[in-house]
């Protein structure tokens, strides 16, 4: 969450912030800041609200000044307000610092420093950072920020300023994303690489504990004893026109439509021929052999494609899939359950998911080889991994996340054809015709996204509704709880899933007359299951929306009031399908409700926060 700049170099440097704070606004949201040097003092300029409120605020100020750090906020510690924006300072106001974690022992410090006679003025965590560094300094900031981390419980990336070293950032990490560009006569920090690729695609990935010195012609780093650290530079394989809408209205509708794209592309890069390559997790015969269980660990969107992972591993491979929240594996009392002999796959879009990171480190103390499956190379999952596999979705700028999952999604897919293939659950001629489906994916989803008008439609007489109801049995159900998430998330509409089964359990207690119960239904042998649970919402007075293969249609027409069409593709395939549909309904939801869809609410992208 909440995003970071900073700059120092040769140009102007409020453009270079607020543009580098726009490419990572979908980060957080809720206000926005900068600090930079002009008239040799510390300018702070900071807002409640959007980053067009910060950009309105400076409009006009014309600062020659080249060095600064901005933020945009997601709001832990103390509401939205300006006063709780950063950059926060020292009493003075000559030392900023912007951050982005939650310093956890931030009351005892706070109090310390109250003690030695320090007025803070925000609720934030964070101010606590900007005094002690400021306790510290005897002259040379970066040794005020290594004291001052020493003594920080909790996670952080941090940018600091002084006014006493107007030429220098010091920018310090630990558990919260911060990368380094590297540019010429100029360089960069950033909490995400949108945000540096105007400027320059080479990086160094600062690493947990590190701090580093950041001039316009150099970047020192140390590690937490103060020895020069060597990184090794990277090169970031995005295009800065990814973080463009490209004449698209919302990020999130460009996203949706860049799906067969990115399938084509996570599945391309891995066929050798009519062979699956995933030699990259190293997923051998003899360890598949031995392997007793799988472990799938995620937040969010993420841990939905896990479930669907669920689903297909055990019906491919026959092999049992346990798949957990992230937030709720790593606390299991009094420790997880897990064995040396079960695989462990942990997935997350940006790599940097706080409570993913957490369980991927104890599983790896637990002796477990861990496998990731992320979209974010040089992310702290794909290095910190016994072994990643990078989705192609490219990058990802909608808060609510389409490809990114579909693609994880797919990589579960191919995990899966290949466990059954080496265990002998798929047979040659299975594996050919399941890989054969693989690939009719792309241009099947592009004939999905053909039929958008009509599920346009359904939106525009449902974005009224207070209520929804999202059901489907087996792998259709693990793709309702996305379908379900997505119109939650993009147009605050309540939603539930439920497996269509457990229905009546007592869920079915909500259904009223014109209750919107959408119902996936690809799996045909349990399409007659699946008629008697719209059948019995019906009874209730239920406006039932169905979704199936052409093929199944038939089926369905008599007691669903609405059925939408996927293209017919063998059942094991068609929830992936079906998850554009349920994307286009919330996207269009949002959009007639004037929801702000590429930032919801409350939401960021990128959660660095347990
Ligand atoms: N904990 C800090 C705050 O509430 C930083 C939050 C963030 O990462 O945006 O201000």
């Amino acid at each position: 969450m909440c995003g970071i700049v900073g700059y120092v170099g040769k140009r102007d440097v409020l453009p270079v912030l607020l543009g580098g704070l726009s490419k990572l606004e979908y980060r957080g949201y809720d206000s926005a800041g900068v600090a930079y040097i002009a008239d040799g003092a510390m300018q702070i300029v900071k807002c409640k609200g959007r980053l067009a409120n910060l950009q309105e605020k400076l409009s006009g100020t014309v600062a020659e000044n080249t060095i600064g750090i901005g933020h945009t906020r997601w709001a832990t510690h103390g509401e939205p307000s300006d006063v709780n924006s950063h950059p926060h300072t020292n009493m003075a106001g000559d030392l900023a610092v912007v951050h982005n974690g939650i310093i956890e022992n931030f009351a005892k410090l706070k109090q310390w420093l109250q003690g030695k006679g320090i007025h803070f003025v925000s609720e934030t965590d964070t101010e606590v950072v900007a005094h002690l560094v400021n306790y510290y300094y005897e002259g040379d900031l970066k040794s005020a920020v290594m004291r001052a981390v020493k003594m920080l419980e909790g996670s952080y990336a941090l940018g600091v300023m002084n006014i006493n070293e107007p030429h220098r950032i010091v920018a310090a990490r630990k558990d919260s994303p911060l990368v380094i560009g590297l540019g010429q006569g100029e360089n960069l920090i950033a909490s995400d690489f949108p945000a540096l690729l105007e400027y320059t695609k080479d990086v160094y990935l600062l690493d947990d504990g590190e701090v580093a010195v950041i001039t316009e012609d150099a970047v020192e780093i140390y590690d937490a004893y103060g020895n020069r650290a060597e990184k090794e530079k990277f090169t970031i394989d995005w295009d800065v026109t990814q973080a463009e809408k490209g004449g698209w209205e919302h990020f999130m509708i460009k996203e949706i439509h860049e799906q067969p794209r990115a399938m084509y592309d996570t599945l391309m890069t891995r066929m050798r021929g009519n062979r699956i390559d995933l030699s990259e997790i190293n997923i051998t015969e003899e360890l598949i052999k031995g392997i007793r269980g799988i472990h799938i660990v995620a937040c969010g969107s993420a841990y939905h494609a896990g479930i669907m992972g669920k689903y297909v591993i055990e019906q491919v491979a026959r092999i049992p899939v346990n798949v957990d929240v992230a937030s709720e594996f790593r606390y299991r009392m009094p420790s997880p359950l897990l064995s040396k002999d079960d695989l462990f796959i942990v997935i997350s879009q940006s790599g940097e998911t706080a409570d993913t990171i957490a369980a991927l480190r104890e599983a790896q103390s637990k002796g477990a080889k861990v496998i990731a499956i992320t979209n974010v190379k040089g992310s702290t999952i794909s290095r910190e991994a016994d072994a990643t596999m990078h989705t192609q979705a490219g990058m990802e700028i909608a808060v609510a996340t389409s490809k990114g999952y579909l693609t994880q999604v797919l990589c579960l897919y191919m995990v899966a054809a290949e466990l059954g293939r080496m265990r002998g659950t798929l047979d040659e001629a299975q594996y050919t015709a399941y890989v054969e489906n693989l690939k009719k994916l792309p241009a099947l989803l592009e004939q999905v996204l053909e039929g958008k008008e009509i599920v346009q439609q359904l939106a525009s007489k449902r974005f009224m509704d207070v209520n929804e109801f999202f059901i489907g049995r087996g792998a259709d159900h693990a793709l309702m709880m996305e379908g379900s998430l997505k119109l939650k998330e993009l147009s605050y509409i309540h939603s539930e899933t439920y497996a269509a089964g457990e229905l009546k359990h007592g869920p079915i207690a909500l259904i009223e007359k014109n209750t919107l119960v959408m119902a996936l239904a690809t799996q045909t042998a349990l399409l007659e299951k699946l008629v008697s649970n719209i059948k019995e919402v019906k009874a209730r007075g239920a406006f039932v929306v169905a979704m199936t293969q052409q093929s199944n249609v038939a089926a369905l027409e008599k007691d669903a009031d609405l059925v939408l069409t996927l293209p017919d593709i063998d059942d094991l395939f068609a929830p992936i399908l079906a998850a554009v549909p349920y994307q286009l309904y919330g996207y269009y939801t949002a959009v007639f409700k004037g929801c702000d869809v590429d930032k919801p609410r409350n939401l960021a992208k990128s959660v660095t926060v347990e």
